[in-house]
């Protein structure tokens, strides 16, 4: 079992110290809160649509280093995609903190593979997928912003 020092990289550290994407977003399309009550962590999640690709993805909350390096990590990957590229990503990720991505599909995560660690860690699953839940909510059913 990896200790805890390890599961902290120096992704996860350097992401957390200096978040990427870490403002409120005036002009989104949606967004959503997100909670996770184990640990304590929050945010919101905005998001500007353009035609289907995400256009812009911003976040803005508290909490421990996995959430926030993982919301600004989040956010660097799927700006630009289309929404069916983003739910895609969001599977994969979600199988390699829980463990059941195959090791050969890990590389297709880039950066995010950091976090492969976290499934040893049941307690940190939640933190890792916080923003993922939360981006997924706001396109689902996040709250319109009209202008
Ligand atoms: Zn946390």
């Amino acid at each position: 079992m990896p200790s805890l020092s390890e599961l902290y990289q120096n992704v996860i550290l350097e992401h957390n110290r200096s978040p990427r994407n870490f403002r409120p977003m005036p002009n989104a399309d949606r967004h959503a809160d997100g909670h996770n009550p184990l640990c304590g962590d929050q945010l919101t999640v905005w998001v500007r649509m353009d035609g289907g690709v995400l256009e812009d993805v911003s976040f803005q909350g508290s909490g421990c280093a996995i959430s926030r390096a993982s919301a600004s990590l989040m956010t660097s990957m799927v700006k630009g995609k289309t929404r069916e590229e983003a739910t895609r990503l969001f599977e994969r990720f979600h199988r390699l903190v829980t463990g059941t991505l195959p090791p050969d599909q890990a590389e297709t995560l880039g950066k995010l593979a950091v976090f492969s660690g976290v499934s040893q860690f049941p307690i940190r699953v939640k933190c890792a997928s916080l923003s993922w839940h939360t981006l997924r909510a706001a396109l689902d059913e996040g709250i319109k912003t009209t202008t």
